[in-house]
């Protein structure tokens, strides 16, 4: 029997269901809790997609209904609170849905976590959790097929396709199997055009986001004996002057990655409150342990911070002082 029917079950044997996913969210939380909201809909349930943060333009074409609502504490505390079933999507603890966390303590009836993230949280009775795999829109592709719950359509497709395109980095990180790329084939049989789906997400920018790009690349260092560590800082007067989201410097962290000496990524973004530290590594660099001391997470190869009463000037020293310490642990090359 498949590990998923449980899963299939908790669909088959419930009416109403919130389905969420975290703060700022990136395309395969976007494209998955679509997915999973098109499954629901086919299933005849009743379904709303309830999000703290606000879906990035450049991820829009995946809702073109606008079916996903932006958290209201006044308006879905009492849905969010009463639903048979909450599924959260692409992540694994509370403090990932901010305020919204409050209102997901209170509930008392199923919740479940479809997620490829390590260590999640024991608040959810049901885990689909696989931290083998490249993102959650492929732990959905492999429910689907397992448990032929429902037709893979074009708009499941596309969503899905965007999910595993994303977090895979357009197929190029570490978890890009022969597998991702034959689910990639099947939905593309099925119909999606990479080109058209590559560039709804990545050919949006605006010159005020390329302005801001550069003046990210030129705030550059290198630390370490051998440059191992690339550090990157985004001001909040540079988003302020350009008017760019945090959300919308998502891909600037590959940039430092691309510098053949380094090991480690760090971006710092200032915001107005707190600051934001994106973690990126090559190889078998833990940097979610790195994350995981400043209360953030991730994967090995990817995680963030988000510290909500810190300047990053607070603990700029010590996590590029922590990433050269990683270095030498790990002792790669
Ligand atoms: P990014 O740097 O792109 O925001 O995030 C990279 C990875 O780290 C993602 O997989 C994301 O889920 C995870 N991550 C980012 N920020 C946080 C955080 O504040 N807490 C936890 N637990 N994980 C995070
Ligand atoms: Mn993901």
């Amino acid at each position: 029997m498949s590990v998923y029917s449980d899963l299939k079950n908790i669909l088959a044997n419930n009416n109403s269901f919130i389905l969420t996913t975290h703060v700022n969210p990136d395309g395969d939380a976007i494209g998955s809790v679509m997915a999973m909201y098109l499954i629901l809909k086919k299933l005849d349930k009743q379904v709303r997609v309830i999000n703290y943060s606000p879906t990035p333009y450049f991820l829009s074409f995946l809702d073109p209904e606008n079916i996903i609502e932006l958290f209201n504490p006044e308006r879905h505390s009492a849905p969010i609170r009463d639903a048979d079933v909450f599924i959260a999507i692409d992540f694994n603890t509370p403090s990932r849905l901010s305020r919204m966390g409050e209102e997901f303590s209170k509930r008392a009836g199923i919740n479940v976590c479809i997620d490829h993230h390590q260590n999640p949280q024991p608040v959810f009775q049901h885990l689909f959790v696989d931290t083998s795999l490249s993102a959650t829109g492929h732990i959905l592709y492999n429910f689907i097929e397992d448990t032929k719950i429902v037709e893979i359509d074009y708009d499941i497709a596309v969503n899905l396709y965007t999910a595993i395109m994303t977090d895979t980095g357009s197929f190029r990180f570490e978890r890009t199997t022969p597998e991702v790329h034959h689910i990639a084939a099947k939905l593309i049989e099925i119909g999606v055009s990479p080109v058209k789906v590559f560039a709804a997400v990545y050919d949006q920018n605006t010159p005020g986001k390329l302005s801001l790009l550069s003046e990210a690349l030129a705030s550059i260092r290198l630390y370490g004996e051998n440059n191992e560590v690339g550090v990157m800082v985004v001001t909040a007067g540079s988003l302020n002057r350009y008017g760019i989201d945090e959300a919308d410097t998502e891909g600037f962290v590959n940039f430092i990655m691309s510098l053949a000496s380094v090991r480690i990524g760090v971006k710092f973004i200032e915001l107005a409150k707190g600051c934001k530290v994106s973690l990126r590594s090559k190889g078998k660099i833990p940097v979610n342990e790195l994350a995981a001391k400043y209360g953030g997470g991730g994967h090995i190869n990817a995680a963030g911070i988000r510290l909500r009463e810190n300047k990053y000037t607070d603990v700029f020293e010590q996590v590029i002082q922590d990433a050269i310490e990683m270095i030498k642990m790990n002792g790669v090359k």
